[in-house]
C-alpha cells in the first residue's frame, strides 16, 4: 500500500442544495468551518458583528447564484444536506426585515444582509476566482477573520493551506491519474467499480459505503421525479418556465403510480421509440436543474450546475437498458461517477471559475459516459475511453449565465451533457481503445490548459457570451 493524495467518491458526490456548488455550497461550508474554528478560542457570545466580504467571481454572480442566502443559512446553523428547502425562502425574510441574525440559533446579533454581506466584484483574492473573508468583531474591541476559497464542487481552502488541504490516504490502489487506474485494472482484473470500492473502504465500512451510496441515488430519484412532476416559474426574475413537467406529462401518457419507485416501473414497462427515448433523458437532466435552480435538494455532482447529467444517465440505464432495477448496478454507477470525476479535482478543475463550463457539464458527462459503459458491459479501457470521448467535445465550453443565475444556458446544457455521455459511452462500446489516438489522461491535461487560456469572462463571471448578449432586467433580491 503506497500513500497518496486521495479524493473519495463521497468528496465528488454530495447531498446539497442548488442552485450552485462553488457559489452556494462552498460559502456555506466555509462559513461552518469559520464558527467551528472561532469557537475553538471564543465563545460564540463574544460576537458583537459579522461581515462577509465576497470577491471576484463569487461577487460577479453570487447574487443570482445564491450566495447570500447560503451564507445566512449557514450562519443560522442550517446544514443544506438537511433543511427543508420550502423553508429557506420563510428563514432569509426573517433576517432581512428584522435586521438580526441568531449565529447557529443560539446567539442574536444585529445583521442587515443588504450591508453585513458585501460584494467585491471588481477585486480577485489571489488564490482562486472565488474568495471571500469573515470578520467577526468580538467584544473587548478584538477581531477574527479568516479568508477561504470556494474552489469548485462544494470544496473550500482556507487561506494558508493551499497547498495541505488536500486529503491524504494510504488506499490498497492509489490513482493519481486514469492510467494508473487502468494498470490496477489490469493487474487484479477488477473493474473500475471493484477497485475503487476496495479504496473506498479505507474510509467506511462496505455497509457504510453502500448505504451512503444508496442515500444518493434515493436523492437523485426523488429530485427528477420532484422536477417532472412541479410546474412554474423559476424564482431570480428571469421568468424561466420550468419544461420537465410539461414535457414529462407527454412522455409519461396515462400511467398510473404513487412514488418514484412506481413511476420508474411505469416508464420501464411502456415501450417508447427512439426520439421519446431522447426526449426522457432530456427531460430528467432537466427536471434535476429546474429543481436545483429553485433551491431544490440535489446531489453535487460533480458540481450543482451539472447535478442533472449522471442521474439522468442512470436513469437511461435503469429505464431503457437494464431487464431489472438492481440496487448492484446503481452503486457501479455512483462509484465509476466518483473516481472519473476524482481525476479532473486533481488533474484539471470542477471550478466554473476556473475553468468555465468544461469543467462542470464536461465534467459530469465524461463521469457518467464511463460508468454507463461499464455498466453496459464495456472494459476498462472502454469506460475510460468514453470519459475522455464525452470530454473531448466539451473542451473550450465556456460558463456565461443569463443574469448571473443558473438557469440559461445551465438548465439545457445538462441534457446536452447527457445525451452526449449516452452517445460517447456508444462509441466507445463500438471501438477497440488500443486504436484510440487521445487517452482520457491526456484530454484532462488538454482541460486544464484550455482552462487556462480561457478569457476571464467566460468563467462564471456573466461578462461575457450569452450573459451580455441577451438582454435582461432583474429585481434586486
Ligand atoms: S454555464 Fe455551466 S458552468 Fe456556468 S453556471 Fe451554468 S452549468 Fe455552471
Amino acid at each position: 500500500m503506497a500513500s497518496a493524495e486521495q479524493i473519495s467518491v463521497f468528496d465528488i458526490l454530495k447531498i446539497g442544495i442548488g442552485p450552485s456548488s462553488s457559489h452556494t455550497m462552498g460559502p456555506w461550508r466555509a462559513i461552518q468551518r469559520f464558527l467551528r474554528e472561532l469557537q475553538e478560542h471564543h465563545s460564540l457570545g463574544e460576537i458583537v458583528a459579522l461581515q462577509v466580504h465576497l470577491y471576484g467571481s463569487l461577487a460577479k454572480t453570487g447574487k443570482g447564484h445564491g450566495t447570500d442566502k447560503a451564507i445566512l443559512l449557514s450562519l443560522i446553523g442550517e446544514e443544506p444536506e438537511t433543511i427543508e428547502t420550502q423553508t429557506i425562502a420563510s428563514k432569509i425574510d426573517q433576517i432581512k426585515i428584522q435586521k438580526k441574525i441568531s449565529l447557529l440559533s443560539k446567539h442574536p446579533i444585529p445583521f442587515d444582509p443588504a450591508v453585513d454581506v458585501v460584494f467585491h466584484p471588481q477585486e480577485v483574492l489571489p488564490y482562486h476566482p472565488n474568495g471571500m473573508k469573515v470578520i467577526a468583531h468580538l467584544s473587548h474591541r478584538q477581531e477574527w477573520e479568516r479568508t477561504y476559497y470556494s474552489v469548485g464542487g462544494g470544496f473550500v481552502v482556507k487561506e494558508g493551506e493551499e497547498t495541505t488541504a488536500i486529503q491524504s490516504a494510504s488506499l490498497p490502489f492509489p490513482c493519481h491519474q486514469p492510467q494508473d487506474l487502468l494498470s490496477h485494472c489490469m493487474a487484479t482484473g477488477h473493474s473500475i467499480a471493484q477497485l475503487v470500492w476496495e479504496n473506498e473502504t479505507v474510509w467506511r465500512k462496505p455497509d457504510a459505503i453502500r448505504k451512503n451510496l444508496l442515500e444518493i441515488w434515493e436523492v437523485m430519484k426523488d429530485c427528477v421525479y420532484r422536477g417532472c412532476h412541479t410546474k412554474g416559474t423559476l424564482p431570480g426574475g428571469l421568468q424561466t418556465v420550468r419544461r420537465a413537467p410539461h414535457m414529462h406529462e407527454k412522455l409519461i401518457r396515462d400511467k398510473h403510480y404513487q412514488n418514484a419507485n412506481e413511476w420508474i416501473h411505469s416508464i420501464r414497462q411502456a415501450t417508447y421509440n427512439f426520439q421519446e427515448t431522447l426526449k426522457w433523458i432530456s427531460c430528467f437532466a432537466l427536471a434535476v436543474n429546474e429543481e436545483n435552480a429553485a433551491f431544490g435538494r440535489v446531489v453535487t455532482a460533480p458540481t450543482n450546475g451539472a447535478a442533472g447529467v449522471i442521474p439522468a444517465v442512470l436513469l437511461y440505464d435503469l429505464c431503457f437498458c437494464q431487464k431489472e432495477v438492481d440496487e448492484e448496478r446503481i452503486i457501479r454507477f455512483l462509484l465509476v461517477c466518483g473516481e472519473i470525476g476524482s481525476y479532473y479535482k486533481k488533474g484539471a478543475t470542477i471550478s466554473a471559475a476556473m475553468g468555465g463550463c468544461q469543467a462542470e457539464i464536461g465534467v459530469s458527462s465524461s463521469m457518467a459516459a464511463a460508468a454507463l459503459t461499464e455498466n453496459l458491459g464495456g472494459s476498462v479501457a472502454q469506460a475510460l475511453m468514453a470519459a475522455e470521448i464525452a470530454m473531448e467535445h466539451h473542451l473550450g465550453m465556456t460558463c456565461d449565465p443569463v443574469g448571473g443565475l443558473v438557469q440559461i444556458p445551465c438548465i439545457e446544457r445538462n441534457s446536452m451533457g447527457a445525451i452526449k455521455a449516452v452517445t460517447a459511452s456508444q462509441l466507445a462500446l463500438e471501438s477497440n481503445p488500443q486504436e484510440a489516438k487521445v487517452s482520457l489522461d491526456k484530454v484532462i491535461q488538454v482541460m486544464w490548459e484550455t482552462a487556462q487560456d480561457m478569457n476571464t469572462k467566460y468563467k462564471e463571471t456573466s461578462e461575457g457570451g450569452l450573459a451580455t448578449n441577451i438582454p435582461v432586467s432583474l429585481p434586486e433580491c
